[in-house]
């Protein structure tokens, strides 16, 4: 939470944006548009909330009358509308939007309650909120690019910990449970997700970690990040168990480790994100590995692990200050082993800043 006039402002700069766009209603319901806007995180259930913002004018929460008493007041940056069991909330949201010819909606949104908006509002144009919402959300203040530096440090504590941690022996899913625990202990709310991938499963980016126990001489990618005052961390390193690892492994993370510091020097206010990935790509197709470096190099981060701006081939989108995004190349060699290096990076008048700064050696543990 912030103070109630962050919410205020935030509102004003979302009606602005309407006025360019020519929007004359912002719908937005579940997802981190609302709580951004708000303070107010909505469940995902199948009673409706809604927030309806005007172009002009004070925003409605329409919000399930059991709901109401979770919302924290914002001063008077929006008013709430209670609706009762028996009342049609599409009805309510449709009365608010007061004939708007163009209603944007909040990306996130169930469809079922889309569909029935369209149909009670059969002369409303309905378009995607990003747009509208995305650029503020994507250009952090002071305030939140100093919850982004703390979520950092506290990975960076938790991959301090894991240092100390047995692999050898262990399943996967033992140490998940371990890094799950250090995220709680370093600050975070809740945990968002933990991959560890031991040896040829890390071949795969998003491997779900299960039972295979991990054994010396292999690598293990781990990835994790959680919410600590309602903002995200996210890091990857990987870790050698039982000594150093093979050559051809060793080699490999030389590679990377070069690339991804190119990636996150090549960041800065007025740098294409395209650019940005093109020359963290490059790096590795000049060492040799570009086959095998898969995904894109980085997602913006915020109050969601991945959001604008993605750092992406075709991205001509320019950097601005107060950005925060990942960068995260890898390479995959599959039924082998793969290895990934992610910190995140703010962009600051200074240029870019690291907000994780854990060793990025392949981390001999036992
Ligand atoms: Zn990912
Ligand atoms: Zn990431
Ligand atoms: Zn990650």
């Amino acid at each position: 939470m912030f103070a109630a006039s962050t919410y205020s402002d935030r509102l004003a700069r979302a009606q602005a944006r309407m006025a360019e766009l020519n929007v004359d209603a912002l719908l937005l319901s579940v997802g981190a548009d609302l709580p951004y806007f708000t303070g107010y995180r909505a469940m995902p259930l199948e009673r409706l909330t809604m927030l309806v913002v005007p172009r002009d004018g004070q925003a409605t929460l329409v919000i399930p009358q059991l709901e109401a008493a979770r919302v924290h007041e914002q001063g008077d940056a929006f008013v709430t509308r209670p609706w009762g069991e028996l009342e049609n909330p599409i009805d309510i949201v449709a009365g608010l939007m007061a004939g708007a010819g163009t209603a944007a909606v909040g990306d996130h949104t169930w469809a079922r309650f889309v569909l029935d908006l369209q149909v009670a509002c059969a002369s409303t144009h309905f378009t995607r909120a990003t747009p509208v919402t995305s650029p503020l959300r994507q250009q952090k203040s002071a305030e939140e690019l100093d919850r982004l530096r703390a979520a950092g440090a506290a990975v960076d504590a938790c991959i301090e910990d894991l240092r100390s941690v047995r692999f050898s022996g262990r399943r996967e899913i033992d140490v998940h449970r371990d890094i799950c625990s250090l995220l709680i202990d370093h600050g975070h709310e809740t945990v968002d997700f933990a991959i560890v991938a031991a040896g040829e499963n890390a071949a795969s980016p998003h491997h779900e970690p299960g039972l295979r126990v991990i054994r010396d001489g292999e690598t293990v990618l781990c990835d994790f990040g959680g919410t600590r005052s309602d903002y995200c961390s996210d890091i990857t390193r990987v870790f050698s168990v039982g000594g150093d690892a093979p050559i051809e492994i060793a080699e490999a993370w030389a590679a990377l480790q070069v690339a991804q510091a190119v990636g996150v020097q090549a960041g800065g206010v007025g740098v294409a994100c395209e650019q940005v990935d093109a020359l963290t790509r490059q790096s590795l197709v000049d060492a040799g590995y570009g086959e095998y470096f898969i995904h894109r190099t980085g997602h913006g981060i915020g109050t969601e692990t991945h959001e604008d701006p993605y750092i992406v081939a075709g991205n001509s989108q320019v950097l601005v200050e107060g950005n925060a995004y990942s960068v995260e190349p890898g390479i995959y060699v599959p039924g082998r082993f793969g290895l990934r290096l992610e910190d995140i990076v703010l962009v600051t008048a200074a240029g870019p800043e690291s907000v994780s700064n854990a060793s990025r050696d392949l981390m001999v543990v036992e």
